[in-house]
């Protein structure tokens, strides 16, 4: 799903986009010029693997997500809620799978594994 950032308006244009059993939906509007607020929420179910016994389970999830978008480089290296998309097509399918990576790539453990005491999360 990819939206053109200049035909975003201070009018909210609603969007909804499902990838990988995950429901994301929400609104983008301008904030001012070369910004534009995106203001949704995910959930669904994701696809994890177990970091301790390696088994693929699926975890319900659920998260608001703001962010701040720009067609120019914002100067702000260390905001990380500001994202760049330097050729003025906003990606909203690329920041859902970015978020889902995250999670993936975080530590995960199944119900198994996280009922046990002996476990160190490192953070
Ligand atoms: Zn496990």
């Amino acid at each position: 799903l990819k939206i053109n950032f200049n035909r975003v308006t201070k009018t909210p244009k609603v969007f909804e986009l499902t990838l990988e059993n995950i429901l994301f939906s929400g609104k983008l509007y301008q904030k001012k010029s070369h910004q534009v607020i995106l203001e949704g929420a995910y959930n669904g179910l994701l696809s994890l693997h177990c970091d301790r016994c390696g088994i693929a389970y699926q975890e319900e999830i659920t998260s608001p997500l703001v962010l701040r978008l720009t067609d120019e480089i914002s100067g702000a290296k260390d905001d990380l809620d500001i994202i760049e998309f330097l050729d003025g097509i906003i990606d909203i399918t690329y920041i859902l799978q970015s978020e889902l990576n995250a999670q993936k790539e975080s530590y995960n453990y199944c119900n198994d594994c996280s009922n046990k005491d002996d476990i160190e999360i490192e953070l």
